[in-house]
Order: C-alpha cells, then structure tokens, then sequence
C-alpha cells in the first residue's frame, strides 16, 4: 500500500502543533486535520509558499483558496466589510463546515484567491486545527491535501500516500468527521448563494437566514469542486437508479470489468456479483463521513469500474449526490 510505511499518530502533541506552527512561519506547508477533509496549509499572507500549494498540489493558480482562521472575531481582519448576513452566519455556524466569501481584505494577497477581490474564509470546528491556528497567530490558507481532482483525504494515512515528501509536516488528528468539503456560501453580493453544497446543509442555512437559497447546478470554472470532473477515483464512476445498481454492476462484470459496488442502504443484503462490494450506510452523517474513504478503498482493491446510486439529495444528501456526479464527470474536462 502506496504511503504504508509511515507510522500513523493518532495523539496529537503540544510539540507537534507547535513545531507545525514554526513550519508555516517559515513558509513550509503543513498538512492538518480538520472536521471536513484534510488541508495542505500554508501561512496565508506568505505568497511564496502559497505559491508552493499550487505546485504541489498542481493546481491551477488561478483557483482560489480558503483562508483558515482561529475564531468568528478574527473576521474583520481579513476581509473588507463583513454584511449583517455574513456576521449572522458566522455565529451560527463557526466553528463549522461553512465557508464565507467576502470582498478580500488588504492582509489576503491576491495569490490566495486566485486573483479575485473575493476571499473564502472559515473557522474550521476541529481542536487540532484550532490549536494550530491559535499557536501560530495568523490565517492559513488551505485547498484539500490531495492532487487536483483527486478524493480529498479524510485521514493522515491518505495525505502521507498521495502527497509523501512534498509536505514538510503531517498533523495527525485522526479520521475526519464530516467527510466532505466545507459548504460555500457567497455572501458577497445581494443575495446569498451556495456556491458548493457541504458539511452545512441548505435546510439549516435557509432557517437561519429565514430565506430560500439558490444552489447553481453549475457556478464559475474558478471553483475546482464545480468542474465537471473532481473528487476523482482512478476507476469510472457510473450512476444508475438504485434499483439497477446490481444489475448494472454485473453487466458491466460480464464485459470483463474489475467491478465494484456502492451498494444503497434500500438493497442491503442483496447478493451482487462484483469484485467489491460497499454496503452505502442508511444515515446520511455516516455515509458522508465514509464516501471519500470508500472511494478511496474500491481503487485500492484494483476496481476499474464504480457503480453508484445518487441519495435522496436532502440534507447531506445534497453533498454526496455532489461529490458522486463529479466523480462520476467526464475526465477530459479538467
Ligand atoms: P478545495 O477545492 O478543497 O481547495 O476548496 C476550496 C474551495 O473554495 C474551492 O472550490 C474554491 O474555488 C473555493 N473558493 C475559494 N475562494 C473563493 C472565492 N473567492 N470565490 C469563490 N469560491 C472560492
Ligand atoms: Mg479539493
């Protein structure tokens, strides 16, 4: 296994937080944990090692980031003017997995977001990314640890396989616990639109703001999570209806195919003949928090073929339908 050799902590020391923070300040990158998925992180207003981001993750540079900071108070530094909306969001759900795009403050240097006079901000609801952004004093910006357009890590061992020596220090803070990105919400403009759907759900953010809110089937290219193709495994994705989930995954067999199968909570049980089989969990919490992980294993297991239903798209449902159609998107397009 690609990255096996490496010891796993799961205890995260004082030592290490404070010794990941001297590795930011000396515009190092750091790879931390935090509730959504793990972050390759760097000191926010250091464009070189911004710059260092986009090359290790290959990236285009035109793609902005998410600044990372220790509390909702901190957000007037970073941004020009933060609206009544905004304020409300972020008291509601900081710490949490909610992004915030403002107009970008002088401190946020055009390297972070891709060039934009927007920033994305969040205060991310993890103690190991707390206590990183507490010792080290400023904002880190950070994109998901992994290759563009690859699964985001949701554990340590994850960021060691995909990104080995390319980072200078890997936080252990365990497995993620929501499994999938932050929500982004624009709260720039007049009306507030969800950018990228989340760990946040569109049914807790519509009550607190007392508004419906607009989901963009897609939004600007600048934002990697809405290409086509992201959140990738090596094999091909292919949706069907739940119902034709096993008669899909052993038609595809038969052609000869190394197939496995995100098998849906409402066929439990069912026998399918396939390489792999995944049984998808009922509770869309614990599905979330699995999907990447998931992804992850049935390419481990040498599956060239996926075959996936998408849930009820409510809830958190509304984030792994998300996350399934890009993986599932044409791979040319990136
Ligand atoms: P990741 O793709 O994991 O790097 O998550 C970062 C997400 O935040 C990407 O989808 C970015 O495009 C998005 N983002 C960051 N800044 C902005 C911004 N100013 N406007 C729109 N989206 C942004
Ligand atoms: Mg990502």
């Amino acid at each position: 296994m690609r990255g096996g050799e490496r010891i796993c902590r799961v205890t995260v020391h004082t030592h290490d937080v404070e010794k990941a923070a001297d590795v930011l300040r000396s515009g190092g990158l750091v790879a931390l944990p935090t509730e959504t998925v793990y972050g390759l992180g760097a000191d926010a207003e250091n464009p070189a090692a911004v710059a260092r981001i986009f090359q290790v993750k290959g990236r285009p540079s035109s793609h902005p980031l998410i600044v990372h900071i220790g509390g909702a108070e901190q957000l007037d530094q970073w941004v020009e003017e933060v609206p009544a909306t905004a304020r409300l969001l972020a008291e509601r759900f900081w710490p949490g997995p909610l992004t915030l795009v403002l107009r970008r403050g002088h401190r946020v240097p055009l390297e972070a977001t891709g060039g934009l006079d927007t920033v994305a901000v969040r205060v991310p609801d993890h103690p190991v990314a707390l206590a990183l952004l507490s010792a080290f004093g400023g904002g880190v910006t950070a994109p998901s640890a992994n290759r563009f357009g690859q699964i985001s890590p949701t554990a340590a061992d994850h960021v060691h396989a995909e990104l080995g020596d390319a980072v200078d220090f890997v936080l252990d803070g365990g497995p993620c616990t929501v499994g999938v990105e932050s929500t982004i919400v624009d709260v720039s403009g007049d009306a507030p639109t969800i950018l990228r759907p989340g760990g946040v759900t569109r049914e807790d953010l519509e009550a607190a703001l007392g508004r419906r809110l607009e989901v963009p089937e897609t939004s600007s290219t600048r934002v990697p999570g809405q290409h086509p193709s992201h959140y990738a495994p090596r094999a091909r994705v292919v949706l069907v209806e739940p119902a034709k989930v096993v008669v899909e995954a052993e038609s595809v067999r038969e052609l000869g195919h190394k197939v496995g199968v995100l098998l849906p909570a409402s066929l439990a049980g069912t026998p399918v003949e396939a390489h792999a089989v995944v049984a998808v969990p009922d509770s869309p919490t614990a599905y979330a928090r699995a999907l990447f992980g998931f992804l992850r294993d049935l390419d481990q297991e040498g599956c060239d073929v996926i075959v996936a239903s998408l849930p009820d798209e409510e809830g958190l449902g509304l984030a792994i339908a998300n996350r399934l159609r890009r993986a599932a998107g044409p791979r040319g397009s990136l």
